[in-house]
């Protein structure tokens, strides 16, 4: 299969696509065609990973990835996707738990599977100069599943830049704590200096070649995938005990979560409604609304891995679905203000003695604001990002109690941590480098 700019049709093979990122053209590279499953596709698969490895399997083939491809779903998603039906519910709602993977949020789904991709690329001599650079900004939870992805794979350095004092205590830890071949820059500064940084690095000629940099950010393709993956394998084992569709709510900022959950509709698996959650970054929600996309700057909220203002993949849904009326045949979109998502999280502590991240608390909101003859017409599934003991220092005070973090955060947490603050100026990353 070839993978195509959304602005030119720029064709390339999916391993330059990983290794690249984004088109030259500035487009997002998207698949030439997606394949159309049955439900029997899938027949004797149980495990995620199992169910990964087929469900891939058209976009790699024919590359030098074909035949590695099922090692590298068990190798990096080795971790449960839960689907968990919530008790004494009067209508059937699930909560589709992404947070068991080693920095507790989905995005090790994406970030594991495209690391073992690249290594695997690297390893076959494609591409790259043995040593590869992987620069990354983050605002907080994509540079720990990044960092974590890579430590220690050979032929691989990871160089994250983060705002000082600007990620939550927790969430610098994840920054921090790895050594080895990962390096952790404080940029005096925003997460837009850090991005700007970032570019303006990958637009450096000389410290391109000198360091081969490599893009890992939310808009590689080899993110993506896997993450349509675990809506295939909810959305199956849902359909094989009753023989019905879920609908899904997916709490969104850059849209590769909600969007990842639109492709697997478009490929057949048993998807009914999807409905992106959003923050008071409300883009998405007023473009759904009025027909007209009015990308704005972003705002800070509760939920802070959602606070975009123009989503990255807007691009790849108005490519496949057209006009705004053919994304309205598909999803719709709801806001959720802070005061909301504060509310939302103690009554659902207090519904069912459970501590979601704030993220997560969108999705619950608006699924409780569903009317009632949507909730009562179909099984609703709503997508939990992060664990809530990540966002500790907004979900325990809302709650008076303490929240345990699972067993893989609370080892890293058990770490040392070494990371180095530089002005916001490229030759201070360059000396990093
Ligand atoms: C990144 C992130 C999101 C938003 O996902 P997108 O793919 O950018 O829409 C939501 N919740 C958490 C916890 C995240 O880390």
């Amino acid at each position: 299969m070839k993978f195509i700019s959304t602005r030119t049709g720029h064709a390339v093979r999916i391993e330059q696509a990983i290794m690249s990122g984004t088109a030259p053209d500035g487009g997002l590279y998207v698949p030439d065609s997606l394949p159309s499953y049955e439900i029997d596709t899938f027949d004797g698969l149980d495990i995620f990973a199992a169910i990964a490895a087929q469900f891939l399997a058209p976009f790699f083939s024919g590359s030098s990835l074909e035949s590695v491809l099922p090692g590298i779903c068990h190798e990096a998603l080795d971790f449960p996707v839960p689907l968990i039906r919530l008790p004494d519910e009067p209508h059937a709602i699930s909560v589709l738990e992404l947070f068991h993977g080693p920095t507790a949020a989905f995005k090790d789904v994406g970030a594991r599977f495209l690391a073992a991709t690249m290594v695997s690329i690297i390893e076959k001599g494609e591409f790259a100069q043995p040593l590869v650079t992987i620069l990354v900004a983050t605002s907080g939870d994509t540079g720990g599943a990044v960092a974590a992805a890579y430590h220690r794979k050979p032929g691989t350095r990871v160089v994250v830049l983060f705002p000082d004092g600007r990620v939550s205590p927790r969430q610098q830890h994840q920054l921090t704590c790895w050594g080895d071949n990962v390096v952790a820059l404080a940029v005096r500064g925003e997460f837009d200096d850090c991005q700007r940084l970032v570019k303006a690095a990958f637009a450096d000629p000389a410290l391109n070649s000198a360091h081969n940099l490599v893009s890992a950010n939310s808009i590689n393709v080899g993110r993506l995938l896997p993450q349509a993956a675990y809506y295939a394998k909810c959305s199956l084992e849902h359909y094989r005990a009753t023989g019905a569709v879920s609908n899904f709510i997916v709490p969104t900022g850059n849209l590769g979560n909600g969007f990842a959950c639109v492709w697997a509709r478009r490929m057949g698996m048993p998807i009914g409604r999807i409905v992106f959650a959003t923050n008071e970054n409300a883009t998405i929600p007023d473009f759904l609304l009025s027909g007209e996309y009015e990308p704005r700057p972003s705002k800070a909220t509760l939920a802070s891995a959602m606070d975009v203002g123009d989503p990255s993949n807007m691009e790849r849904l108005q490519a496949l679905c057209g006009d705004v009326d053919g994304i309205r045949e598909i999803v719709s979109a709801q806001s959720v203000s802070d005061a909301v998502i504060r509310a939302t999280i103690r009554d659902e502590y207090e519904r069912h003695g459970t501590a979601w991240c704030p993220h997560t608390a969108t999705g619950l909101h608006v699924y409780r604001n569903l009317p009632e003859a949507e909730k009562q017409a179909g099984h609703w599934v709503v997508v939990a990002t992060a664990h809530a003991a990540k966002f500790d220092t907004i979900v325990e005070p809302l709650l008076d109690q303490q929240i345990e973090p699972p067993v893989e955060l609370a080892r890293l947490l058990d770490w040392s941590v070494d990371y180095k603050t530089i002005d916001a100026e490229l030759d201070q990353v360059a000396q990093a480098l």
